[in-house]
C-alpha cells in the first residue's frame, strides 16, 4: 500500500492518484477557502513555478513522503493553470510535468516503468534484453512529435504490428503522453464561476513570476501582427529579416516549415540571405538536403510545438490553443487529417 501511494505521489497523473484524491479528499474549489488546503495549494504554485523557471517539475523524496499533499497539489496546479488561461503557461507547465516524470521514470525498475506505461495507455512488452515492443498505432500517436530520423517508422525495427524501442525511448514516449494529458487537462474550464480568494492569490503569484521571467528575456522587438504563419515562425522570420544571427535549430524550423508549405527552394534560400554567415551554395545544399532532394531522399519534418517550446521559441497566441504542430496553426490539419495524441 505504502509503495503504491508513494508511486501515485511521484506520478500524480496516474489513474490511482486521481482515484485516491477523489476518494479521500474534498477537491471542491469551495474547500480551498477552508483550512487544510494551504499546503497543497502552496505546493501547486511551486509545481507551476518549477515548470516556468526550471522547465521541470521536481518531486523529491520529501515531497513524496507527504503524499496526500503531493497528490492533491497536482489537480490544484491544473486548476491554477487553467484559470490563468495563458497559452504559454499551459504549455510550459505540461512540458515541466512531463520532463520531471521522464527523469524519474528513467530511475525506475522495469516493472514500474512498464506499469506506468500500461496505466497511461502506452502498453509495452519487454524482452530478455531489455527492449520494449509497443503497438504501431500507439507508437505513431506519440512519436510524431520527434523530428529526428531515428523516430520515423521506416527507421525502426517493426515486427508483427509492434515497434521495438529502448527503455529510454519508451520513457520518452510516455513523456509525450504525460505532456498531452496535462495540456488537455489545462484546457478544461475550472468548475466554478466565482474563483475563491486563495486561488486568486495563488494565480497572482504565478503571474508575477511569469511577468518577471518575461521582463528578463532579451527583446527581439517583434510586433504582434496577425498573419498566416504561427507566431514562432513569424518571430524567427523577423529576426532573419533584421539580419540577426539565428541558431541552427531556428534555421531548421524555418526551412522545414517552408518546405512543408510547398515554398520554392530558391524562395527559401532567399529567406536566409541576410544571415551573417550566409553562403548561397551551402544554404542551397542544406535546404535541398532537408527537403529530401539530397542525402538518400529523406525529407525532414517540421519540429513539433513541444520541441519548439523546449527550445524556448514558442510564443503562442489565441490561434495556438490546442495546436500541437506549427502546421496545424489556425485550425489547419497536418497531412490532411487531424492529429491525435
Ligand atoms: S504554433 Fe506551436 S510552437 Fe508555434 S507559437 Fe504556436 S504553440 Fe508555439
Amino acid at each position: 500500500m505504502e509503495g503504491n501511494v508513494i508511486r501515485a505521489a511521484r506520478y500524480p497523473f496516474l489513474p490511482e492518484a486521481r482515484e485516491f484524491v477523489s476518494r479521500h479528499i474534498d477537491l471542491s474549489l469551495e474547500s480551498l477557502d477552508k483550512t487544510g488546503s494551504e499546503a497543497a495549494l502552496k505546493r501547486a504554485v511551486e509545481r507551476v513555478k518549477d515548470a516556468l523557471i526550471l522547465k521541470e517539475v521536481r518531486v523529491t523524496p520529501q515531497h513524496e513522503s507527504n503524499y496526500v499533499r503531493e497528490m492533491l497539489s497536482f489537480p490544484l496546479a491544473i486548476i491554477l493553470v487553467s484559470a490563468i488561461s495563458n497559452e504559454y503557461i499551459r504549455r510550459i507547465y505540461s512540458l515541466g510535468e512531463s520532463r520531471g516524470a521522464y527523469k524519474r521514470m528513467l530511475r525506475e525498475n522495469d516493472e514500474t516503468l512498464l506499469f506506468i506505461g500500461e496505466r497511461l495507455g502506452v502498453r509495452g512488452i519487454m524482452d530478455n534484453n531489455g527492449f520494449i515492443k509497443i503497438s504501431i498505432p500507439t507508437y505513431l500517436n506519440l512519436a510524431y512529435v520527434f523530428h529526428e530520423h531515428r523516430w520515423k517508422l521506416v527507421n525502426r525495427i517493426v515486427d508483427k504490428g509492434y515497434v521495438w524501442v529502448s527503455r529510454t525511448e519508451y520513457a520518452r514516449l510516455i513523456q509525450v503522453e504525460v505532456n498531452n494529458y496535462v495540456y488537455e487537462k489545462t484546457l478544461e474550464p475550472i468548475p466554478v464561476t466565482v474563483v475563491p480568494q486563495r486561488l486568486k492569490e495563488a494565480m497572482k503569484t504565478i503571474i508575477e513570476t511569469w511577468n518577471k521571467l518575461e521582463e528578463s528575456k532579451p527583446s527581439h522587438a517583434i510586433s504582434e501582427e496577425a498573419g498566416e504563419n504561427p507566431p514562432c515562425i513569424s518571430r524567427i522570420l523577423k529576426r532573419m529579416e533584421a539580419g540577426e544571427n539565428t541558431s541552427h535549430f531556428e534555421r531548421l524550423v524555418i526551412a522545414t516549415f517552408m518546405i512543408a508549405k510547398g515554398k520554392d527552394i530558391e524562395e527559401i534560400i532567399e529567406l536566409f540571405s541576410k544571415q551573417p554567415d550566409y553562403k548561397y551554395n551551402i544554404t542551397k545544399y542544406q535546404v535541398e538536403h532537408l527537403s529530401g532532394l539530397r542525402g538518400g531522399g529523406k525529407k525532414y519534418s517540421v519540429p513539433s510545438c513541444r520541441t519548439i517550446l523546449a527550445n524556448g521559441l514558442c510564443y503562442p497566441d489565441e490561434k495556438c490553443k490546442g495546436v500541437k504542430h506549427p502546421l496545424g496553426y489556425g485550425g489547419r490539419s497536418i497531412g490532411g487529417k487531424p492529429r491525435v495524441s
